[in-house]
């Protein structure tokens, strides 16, 4: 049995259970492997009722206090109990959990572990604890036991057992980095690694591990980037512009002047393009800094030159919504663009045509995902390939452009705020411009930090604004219920509003696991103003224009970095409007409130993020992750600056030919 082995093939997994792992993109060992937990449960001491504290999980010792009773509800059947020791007394709520009598016998102790809540009275209550005799509670003291993302179905336990099951039959696990290297940087093995991250013994070892992970990831990113700036700097450009009247008009017709960083960019960008040498730039600037304009400009310069030139962006969504505000451009400024769309979600008609427009030349600019150079897309003269808010894009992009023998100019666009030292090493292929301005006529968002205690008169704000005729999006970190224990889920907060609101006001959700078709659907309708609450995970986290939305809550804010938060609270904001963004958070630790202000005191992303990384400190290595638009699987950008200089260090003394690696596995960037 080796990684390329399917999961199918271990003891325990049937087929029923591979079709969940299947959901969550998990089909061989080697994926099942590479499935991090996502937390980890540190079992601490368990406390007496007295000294429980709200919000924060924690298990308490206690023994049943008079009987169980249960009734149901449709389908659900609801148990409730109270437990109690000398110091005070929890109300225990449990779902579905019919042998509950054999599970709590009376007058015996056991350890009750959940998340503790307070009723204005002072009583406490607990949904859903685990329960644990003491003798088992024991076992797990002081140990971390990995948490998973899950699917319904699926269990912690199971996909826990399935990851001890590979380890135990997929032998041994090759080390590509040489030893010297290890050495050098201090790091320990691969498979000593991998193990540590599902199973660690204690904090020290998982930060080992922790350690080599986010190292080889960087490292096999950064051989990457390298070889690409070798392979396009430098290039000749067969695309060499010059520059026509059309971009001039344009500008005089836009309702507003470009701010002077715009300006600034814009210069970079044609002089690239007029110029001896192929473009690659990126441009960073935060969300609402105006991007898309400079890309248009870019799009419409090309296209006055006779070439074709694409917009490729994350998301269908994004793409479509990219496509109609050029098409609408194109009329409302008589720009000499024939736009085409092209994305995965499109009937195999609409394909056929769109890419019979690209390949005779009639379309001239092409919006779509990374179908646009991913299928067989045959242009007539691809001069110029823009990527919307996802850099990762660039490396691929490149590759697949070499691939077809294209060396067209590449315009990068994204919104991750990181400082300029770290950007030029993960950017090192391209050239940076930065837009470090918003445009002036901006009413600043109203910002508030609230615990869920102000949940119903945030409810009762929503229904004013949408009684105004505003949009509201409010984000869950969780897709579907089971996902992870006291968090927010996409699904059972919709069906939770919809007994909260009047029947009138339209709710409606979306998460990445929905089908793109239905995706697209559902964000159509929200930007038509036929639904008044979006319901969704961070997947409207990137580049959706809906000026008419003025509210933006996101529960669970605490679980956020808040470098994602600000981009997320880049959705409002973006009309004429008074927006406002109310961050629930569920833990009132001082801690917690403190990380959280920060986004009171600035609207500067570049800023939020080195603050957020000042406070939390280099120890805080788990559960919140900072940087949503780089996605990479275990490594932080923010976190990880120091294992990112080394890992870039590395990357050159490998590439300079010092250092030579077993093999060197390969990258699967869509997967990062
Ligand atoms: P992002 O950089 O987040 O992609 P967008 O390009 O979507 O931002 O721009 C956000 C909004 O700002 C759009 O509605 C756009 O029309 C507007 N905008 C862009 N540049 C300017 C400017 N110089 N002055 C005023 N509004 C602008
Ligand atoms: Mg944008």
């Amino acid at each position: 049995m080796d990684q390329k082995t399917e999961i199918k093939a271990l003891k325990g997994i049937g087929e029923k259970t591979a079709a969940l792992f299947g959901k969550l993109g998990i089909v061989t060992v080697e994926e099942l492997l590479a499935h991090y937990p996502v937390g980890y449960d540190s079992f601490t001491e368990a406390l007496s009722a007295g000294e429980l504290e709200s919000g924060t999980l924690c298990a308490v010792k206690a023994r049943l206090h008079g009987g169980i009773s249960s009734r149901k509800v449709r389908n659900l059947t609801i148990s409730t109990c109270k437990v109690s020791d000398l110091s005070g007394e929890v109300s225990l709520t449990f779902f579905n959990m019919p042998y509950l009598k054999n599970v709590i016998k009376p007058d015996l102790y056991y350890i009750f572990r959940g998340v503790p809540t307070q009723a204005k009275g002072g009583a406490w209550k607990m949904e859903q604890p685990s329960v644990y005799t003491p003798e088992d509670y024991g076992k797990l003291l002081d140990t971390l036991q990995p948490r998973y993302s899950l699917t319904a179905g699926l269990t912690n336990k199971t996909v826990t057992k399935a990851i001890r099951q590979a380890f135990a039959s997929c032998g041994e696990l090759e080390d590509y980095l040489p030893a010297q290297i290890r050495q050098k940087y201090g790091l320990i093995g691969y498979r000593e690694a991998l193990y540590g991250i599902h199973f660690p013994e204690n904090e020290l070892a998982l930060r080992s591990a922790r350690r080599r992970l986010v190292f080889d990831e960087f490292f096999l990113f950064m051989v990457q980037i390298r070889r690409c700036r070798e392979d396009c700097e430098g290039v000749e450009s067969p695309y060499k512009m010059m520059e026509t009247a059309d971009t001039v008009r344009f500008l005089e017709k836009l309702p507003y002047s470009l701010t002077g960083a715009q300006e600034k960019v814009w210069t970079e960008i044609r002089e690239d393009m007029q110029g001896r040498y192929v473009m690659n730039r990126l441009i960073q600037g935060d969300v609402g800094s105006g991007k898309t304009v400079i890309a248009v400009l870019a799009l419409l310069m090309t296209a006055a030159n006779g070439y074709q030139g694409a917009m490729m962006a994350p998301t269908e969504v994004l793409a479509r919504q990219h496509f109609e505000s050029i098409a609408e451009m194109t009329k409302k400024y008589g720009l000499p663009f024939r736009p085409a769309l092209l994305t995965g979600s499109m009937t195999a008609k609409e394909k056929r045509e769109a890419r019979a427009r690209i390949e005779s030349g009639e379309a001239n600019v092409i919006i779509g995902t990374h179908a646009l150079i991913q299928e067989n897309v045959v242009y007539q003269k691809l001069a110029l390939v823009v990527t919307d808010e996802q850099h990762r894009f660039g490396v691929r992009q490149r590759e697949a452009l070499a691939g077809k023998g294209l060396d067209t100019h590449v315009l990068v666009m994204s919104a991750t705020p990181i400082p300029r030292t770290l950007a030029i090493i993960l950017y090192g292929d391209l050239n940076i411009s930065v837009i470090d301005e918003l445009p002036a006529n901006r009413l600043p968002i109203k910002n508030c930090v609230v615990g869920c205690g102000l949940r119903e008169r945030a409810y009762q704000f929503m229904q004013k604004e949408i009684e105004k005729g505003r949009q509201v999006y409010i984000i869950c970190p969780m897709v579907e219920e089971g996902e992870a224990e006291g968090l927010e889920n996409v699904v059972s907060y919709t069906e939770k509003l919809k007994r909260v609101f009047p029947q009138q006001i339209q709710i409606s959700h979306l998460h990445g696991k929905m089908k793109p078709a239905e995706k697209n659907r559902i964000m159509e309708a929200f930007a038509q103003g036929d639904i008044d609450i979006l319901v969704s995970t961070t997947v409207i986290e990137v580049g959706i224009n809906v000026p008419n939305a003025t509210v933006m809550m996101v529960e669970n804010a605490e679980r956020f970095g808040l470098a994602q938060l600000h981009q997320l609270r880049g959705r409002v904001g973006r009309g004429a409007e008074q927006s406002y963004c109310i961050f629930v958070s569920s833990s009132d630790k001082k801690q917690t409130m403190e990380r959280l202000d920060i986004l009171n005191r600035s609207n500067d992303g570049f800023y939020i993020a080195a603050e957020d990384l000042k406070l939390r400190g280099p120890g805080d290595l788990f559960g919140i992750r900072q940087s949503g638009s780089m996605n990479f699987r275990i490594a932080d950008i923010y976190q990880d600056a120091k294992e990112l200089k080394e890992a870039s260090e590395a990357a050159e003394l490998f590439l300079s030919g010092d250092i030579s690696l077993s093999s060197l596995p390969r990258v699967d960037f869509r997967s990062i």
